[in-house]
């Protein structure tokens, strides 16, 4: 989708640092991390937030969490424990509107989030 910054890096067209992909997701890492390790994995398909989905989406949702669990192994958090998040809409922080899921380790988090 035009004027989508994920639209654009999963294209090509905006460089991003690309760890992951696959025919479903992109994942890359985020320009502002808030902890060590701070991945975006976002599916390839433009779905503005999760108000939008379908359930013929179900199996888009399913291969991201996947690819987060993967990705967890392979930044080596996933023993210690790490973050999954999902924002949806500006009022719980989403400020780019395709969905992603945050994937968040090497170190603590407090309960609830700040
Ligand atoms: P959210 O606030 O849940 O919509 O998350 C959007 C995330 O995208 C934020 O954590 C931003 O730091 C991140 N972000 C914005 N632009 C870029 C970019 N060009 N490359 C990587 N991450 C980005």
């Amino acid at each position: 989708m035009a004027d989508c910054i994920f639209c654009s890096i999963i294209s090509g067209d905006m460089k991003g640092d690309i760890v992951f992909e696959n025919d479903t997701v992109v994942a890359f890492r985020d320009i502002n991390p808030q902890a060590p390790v701070h991945i975006l994995v976002v599916p390839r398909k433009h779905i503005a937030t999760l108000n939008d989905l379908t359930p013929e989406d179900a199996s888009i949702i399913s291969e991201t969490v996947l690819a987060a669990k993967k990705l967890a192994a392979d930044e080596g958090v996933a023993e210690d424990g790490y973050r999954l998040v999902w924002n949806c809409n500006r009022g719980a922080g989403q400020t780019v509107f395709h969905i992603h899921l945050h994937l968040l380790g090497g170190r603590t988090f407090g309960w609830p989030p700040g």
